[in-house]
């Protein structure tokens, strides 16, 4: 059974305060549940950051404490995002990095998307 207990959450975290809007961001798309924007040190020619609104660090965080439209909506936006940015179509990658084996940096959940160029097998 998945564990009932939250994630501290950081307000000050990077990514809140982009929310916030006391830091810009390339922003791409954005709706009640998502926010999408260009990752300020692109690993890719395309390299998207997909975040939920709501304060959530890990996934389990999210599953569990979202609800069924916050999860919904960030799924969506994770797809409209690849529509938008042109990728989906010869294909791209996504990615989410959670916890301290995940190398997460920044502690609120997202989904990375990588592409513009034929990426390489993926590998741990
Ligand atoms: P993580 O390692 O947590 O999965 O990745 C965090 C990502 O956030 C990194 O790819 C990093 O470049 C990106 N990032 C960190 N600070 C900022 C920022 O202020 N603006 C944007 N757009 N991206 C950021």
């Amino acid at each position: 059974m998945p564990v009932n207990t939250r994630d501290p959450y950081d307000p000050t975290n990077i990514f809140a305060r982009i929310l916030r809007g006391e830091i810009p961001c390339r922003e791409i798309y954005q709706d009640a549940h998502a926010l999408a924007f260009h990752d300020i040190n692109p690993q890719a020619p395309v390299h998207a950051l997909v975040i939920p609104r709501g304060a959530y660090v890990s996934l389990a965080d999210f599953t569990v404490h979202a609800s069924d439209a916050e999860i919904a909506g960030l799924w969506r936006a994770v797809g409209i995002t690849a529509d938008l940015l042109a990728l989906t179509d010869p294909g791209y990658r996504i990615l989410s990095n959670i916890g301290g084996h995940g190398h997460q940096e920044v502690p609120h959940l997202h989904v990375h998307l990588f592409g513009g160029r034929q990426l390489g097998a993926m590998l741990p």
